[in-house]
């Protein structure tokens, strides 16, 4: 065997680079279902919530709020609450407390992320991830708001079904969440490849070109 420092580089480069499309691939894909059930919990305890503080705020009796209807979620063994009832007329905030509620959580769990990242990488690719909070409000205002029934008719709104692009973005938004998280995953990755196969290319034998 001979040694031939470029052409094993070449070689781990194509390597290191089709198997980092696949990792990424596949970390994205959990995160957005950690990222479903986060959003299916929020939102409900938000209604919770946003009842709850009309409640105390308006000195009314404290009412009874339960989980109506939950589903399985993308992991088997777990639940996720998809409905709260309650007694009669729900208050404004009860209404609107699951969209905020997802959208302050989110953001405060992508600020921290973000944080946490950017301290050990300086990449401003790591600017995306605070696009997350900002497609799940369009994403919550859209579903919920728009075409779900957290809004004063409690029925979707006619424009649901007749404007193309809020109908495309409520059945495709999953995978348009999924491509930002791959692009960020990638990206991080791919700026520690030539580390990586230099560490390789070290252990069979090669000085190294990162010290
Ligand atoms: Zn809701």
């Amino acid at each position: 065997m001979s040694f031939n420092k470029e052409r094993d580089k070449k070689a781990f480069f194509l390597l290191g680079f089709v198997e980092i499309i696949l990792i990424s691939f596949l970390i994205s894909s959990t995160l957005y279902l950690v990222y479903i059930v986060l959003l299916f919990y929020s939102h409900e305890i938000g209604h919770i919530m946003g009842g709850l503080a009309n409640d105390v705020l308006t000195g009314k009796q404290i009412q009874n709020y339960t989980i109506s209807n939950w589903i399985p979620s993308p992991f088997s063994g777990l639940s996720m609450p998809q409905q709260t009832h309650i007694e009669g007329q729900g208050s404004a905030l009860f209404i609107i407390g699951g969209i905020y509620s997802t959208m302050i959580t989110v953001g405060i769990i992508c600020y921290i992320i973000y944080k946490i990242l950017y301290f050990k990488i300086k990449n401003w690719i790591l600017y995306l991830i605070l696009l997350i909070p900002i497609f799940t409000a369009i994403q919550q205002f859209n579903d919920n708001f728009i075409c779900g029934t957290d809004n004063p008719i409690h029925q979707p709104f006619p424009i649901c079904n007749d404007n193309f692009f809020i109908f495309s973005f409520l059945h495709y938004n999953g995978y348009l969440l999924i491509a930002l998280f791959f692009i960020i995953i990638f990206s991080i990755f791919l700026d520690y490849l030539p580390y990586l196969i230099d560490k390789i290319l070290v252990f069979k034998g090669y000085t190294a070109d990162y010290l």
